[in-house]
């Protein structure tokens, strides 16, 4: 484990460096995509310069070469979330293939008239409307677990809407406009208690806490590369082996067949069942890298750093005045939204990127929660492992002159 030098870390992110509007870069978009250390830069040009060939296919040099690397990243995911086997991690492009994978071959097989799906009301939009789309075309019930006013869920709604004929729960792990961190362990032993299988939403997880699988006991976990350092358009979708078999494929089409005939096909085993096609090689590849990089910092160090830069942008927010924080949960990860009164998100937005300095202003993909709030959006700061004290003083700065500007 190196030591956590917060200089050091920054220097391996070029892009930290650059100008925006003849600004230092003052980066807190983590939520929406987190930067790219050079490490993972250089495996892109590696592979381009080095190894670009199709994967699974040749028997020649190249194509075994950068099959070997495509299959380390399987099982450099395989451990880095503690999953029993490498062939129970399904590469894919993103969280949001991942999703609606499950949503269509899970549902595919296995929900029917009546059966009902339990979604929350803080979920990001590509883990509802795959099952609102599901739901309508099996003719099933989606249920949705309130929300508290301090952004955390109502557990004890949730126990109520649970019963036998619930057949999938899913949920955030951490909430993308809110950073509320949810109490997966226990919303996943209380869905298996009626027999129904629970997806968990990783995507503003994977890069913040250490996650174990096994130990969690979830059925499917999905989460995207670019929100942990890695290129985009990569992705993961674990299953338990027992559902990946029991469930059909995806996509038809190359890799995942065994044999083809005209009238008649069988499909490979897993997991290349559900890796129809040619993939993002160059992403899945360097994949590997991002995750070696945030293992080789530790994901406890990066934890306790962005904890700290959590309290003290609060601490610090909390003294502008007309500040309102949406999303107060005790349970916290790397996201600070919140709006000031007499002014709109969007105004302020716009007049911190004037100043170097990057958030999402907006619904943030997840409208139900803005909804729930009877707001039009907020001003989201979200932090990485590279931020640090002076982009939380930028930040402050920045949001104190714009308000003054804008009031
Ligand atoms: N779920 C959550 C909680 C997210 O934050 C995001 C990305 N903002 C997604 C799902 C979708 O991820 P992607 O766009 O990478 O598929």
């Amino acid at each position: 484990m190196k030591p956590f030098h917060i200089d050091t870390i920054r220097a391996d992110f070029p892009i930290l460096s650059t100008q925006v509007h003849n600004k230092p870069l003052v980066y807190l978009d983590n939520g929406a995509t987190t930067q790219k250390p050079k490490q993972v830069i250089q495996a892109i040009t590696d592979y381009y310069s080095n190894m670009n060939s199709n994967v699974h296919r040749g028997v020649h040099h190249l194509s075994q070469i950068s099959t070997d690397a495509f299959e380390v990243t399987r099982r450099k995911v395989q451990a880095f979330i503690h999953a029993a086997h490498d062939y129970e991690i399904i590469i894919t492009k993103g969280t949001t293939e991942s999703i609606n994978m499950v949503s269509n071959c899970y549902g595919k097989a296995f929900v029917n008239e009546g059966d009902e799906i339990i979604i929350t009301a803080m979920e990001h939009h590509s883990n509802i409307v795959p099952w609102q789309m599901l739901c309508e075309e099996k003719k099933a019930v989606l249920k949705v677990i309130p929300m508290l006013e301090n952004g955390e869920l109502d557990l004890d709604a949730y126990h109520e809407l649970l019963s036998e004929r619930t057949k999938l729960v899913t949920f955030n792990y951490v909430s993308n406009a809110l950073g509320t961190i949810n109490p997966v362990k226990e919303m996943i032993v209380e869905a298996h208690r009626y027999g129904a299988v629970v997806l968990v939403d990783a995507a503003q997880a994977i890069q913040h806490i250490a996650i174990d699988v096994q130990d969690l006991d979830v059925d499917f976990l999905v989460f995207s590369g670019h929100k942990m350092y890695g290129p985009t358009g990569v992705g993961v979708l674990y299953g338990r082996e027992d559902l990946l078999n029991a469930m059909p494929p995806y996509q038809g089409g190359g890799d995942m067949i065994k044999e083809v005939t005209l009238e008649k096909t069988t499909y490979n085993e897993l997991p290349f069942k559900f890796e129809a096609g040619t993939p993002n090689i160059e992403a899945g590849i360097c994949l590997a890298h991002a995750i070696d990089y945030i293992s080789e910092i530790g994901l406890d160090a990066i934890r306790a750093h962005e904890e700290e830069l959590v309290e003290y942008a609060t601490a610090e927010l909390s003294k502008i005045e007309g500040m309102r924080f949406i999303g107060t949960a005790k349970a916290k990860s790397s996201v600070v939204s919140f709006l000031i009164d007499g002014t709109h998100p969007y105004d302020v937005g716009v007049l911190l990127d004037k100043m170097g300095i990057a958030v999402r202003t907006g619904h943030h993909c997840a409208q139900p929660i803005m909804d729930f709030y009877g707001i039009p959006g907020t001003i989201r700061a979200s932090f990485a492992l590279y931020n640090s004290k002076e982009d939380v003083d930028a930040l402050v700065k920045g949001v104190t002159r714009a308000a003054n500007m804008l009031r």
